[in-house]
């Protein structure tokens, strides 16, 4: 089932340095490469000299990872020895048949690997599990991000150093999502460990992206320890939000904004607010809480709406301030625009136009009609806070975009500032896919 590669019938041009057992195999190969011509090109392999299943990559291919850029894609494979299963950790070697990493093997993605670790003395275990989700509970607690707010990022995937896992914590609620086969493979031992370690009256599986379906894991949503309160609610500096963890969107809540909520907040005295996807009221309500004069918040999504209008409620916020609108905002921002309507600030959070490269193209038309429109509805002086969460879109590209779009509305705008996701979605160095949300506030003249 696992043998999808083309098998390799040449042998590696330079040896191991240390690899005596590697020598072993490559002798192997050579004589799977005599062997007679209908001998089927997806035979499995013996695996590596320990009998062991392992990756070995194609000749120039390792610098990637050598640059600790943890993923493994098909192409980059020369050949897989042994039979491994989705889930189980094998270990990469180079052409020569260097050691490079343990990893997570997909049968089933393009992204075949993921890494665990890059030294070969690690055993990827319980304990290994134990000390990455302690390390990153550890550097949550560094960075002081539970001081104003009960809810945040506990394990943001790669760049804590576990591949498709994210773990989102609500108050006393924990929410795991597994998004690729190694974290599913490890599903109770990572459960049991977040058990351990942040004693959660429940813990929720939000297995159910579309992302899931590309790795070929079946989608799962439900409870994996405890039970779920009747209701869950997070705290964010010092304001409510009501989550449903079972039937919102990602997680429930979108955490990575916290810290950009708060500067919205801190601007909003005085001014007419519009705030474009508003989901469950996040930028919202921190400026109704900051004294905006009025806040026109809108969203395709009617529950989303629902629970915002509830939000405001549950902190006792100016209702009479803030209107809704559940509708397209394509479609309401150009009757906004027919209608005259003007704003001294607007907040555009759109949901990712391009979740690869592939897409680049025609999300940015989508950035540039919504920021073109966002423009002509500013009053001059007014802030736009424009966000992108395509991981298809790089902070240059987007920066162009909203460029382009000030020139077609006839504005002119500085950036005053530059935005990203909160510490509790640290980006590795050696990912730069971890920098998938870009914001700027701009100030037209
Ligand atoms: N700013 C929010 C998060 C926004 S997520 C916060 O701070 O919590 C993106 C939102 O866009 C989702 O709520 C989704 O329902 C909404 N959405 C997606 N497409 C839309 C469209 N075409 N028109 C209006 N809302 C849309």
């Amino acid at each position: 089932m696992t043998q999808t590669k083309p098998r390799s019938h040449s042998t590696p041009h330079r040896h191991s340095q240390g690899g005596k057992d590697f020598r072993k195999r490559i002798q192997r190969d050579k004589q799977h490469s005599n062997a007679p011509a209908s001998q089927p090109a997806s035979r499995p392999r013996a695996g590596d000299a320990s009998g062991r299943p392992c990756i070995t990559l194609k000749e120039g291919r390792e610098k990637s990872l050598q640059r600790r850029h943890p993923w493994i894609f098909s192409g980059a494979i020369e050949c897989i020895d042994g039979a491994p299963k989705s889930g189980d950790t094998v270990p990469v070697r180079d052409a020569a048949g260097n050691f490079l990493a343990w990893a997570a093997y997909n049968a089933d993605s393009q992204i075949t690997a993921r890494v665990w670790s890059w030294h070969e003395r690690d055993a990827i275990d319980k304990a290994f599990f134990h000390k990455r989700i302690g390390d990153a509970l550890a550097a949550r607690r560094m960075l002081g991000i539970g001081r104003d707010s009960n809810g945040m990022r506990i394990i943001h995937g790669e760049s804590d150093g576990l591949p498709g896992l994210i773990v989102d914590k609500y108050g006393d609620v924990l929410v795991m999502q597994l998004g690729s086969a190694g974290p599913e493979h490890w599903r109770d031992t990572i459960a049991d460990i977040l058990q351990e370690l942040c004693a959660p009256v429940a813990i929720y599986e939000r297995s159910d992206s579309d992302g899931r379906e590309l790795e070929g894991l079946p989608k799962r949503n439900g409870i994996v320890r405890g039970t779920l309160p009747a209701t869950i609610e997070v705290m964010e500096n010092g304001l409510r939000f009501a989550v449903d963890v079972a039937a919102g969107q990602k997680t429930g809540y979108y955490l990575d904004q916290r810290d950009n909520r708060a500067f919205t907040g801190a601007l909003a005295s005085g001014r007419d607010v519009l705030n474009c996807f508003c989901y469950t009221g996040g930028f919202s309500l921190y400026a109704l809480r900051g004294g905006a004069k009025s806040v026109l918040s809108i969203d395709s999504s009617q529950e989303a709406v629902e629970l915002a209008q509830q939000n405001v409620a549950l902190n006792g916020l100016d209702a009479s301030r803030a209107e809704w609108q559940c509708a397209d905002v394509f479609e309401a921002l150009r009757k906004l625009r027919d209608q005259n309507r003007k704003f001294d600030l607007i907040v555009l959070d759109p949901p990712k136009f391009a979740p690869t490269a592939a897409f680049a193209e025609k999300a940015s038309r989508a950035y540039k009609d919504i920021n073109l429109l966002g423009f002509k509805l500013l009053r001059p002086g007014g802030l736009l806070f424009t966000y992108s969460c395509s991981g298809g879109i790089s902070d240059d590209l987007f920066q162009k975009i909203i460029a382009g779009a000030t020139l077609d509305a006839g504005v002119d705008a500085q950036i005053v500032k530059k935005l990203h996701a909160a510490p509790d979605h640290p980006v590795l160095l050696s990912f730069p896919e971890g920098a998938y949300l870009k914001g700027l506030v701009l100030r037209v003249g």
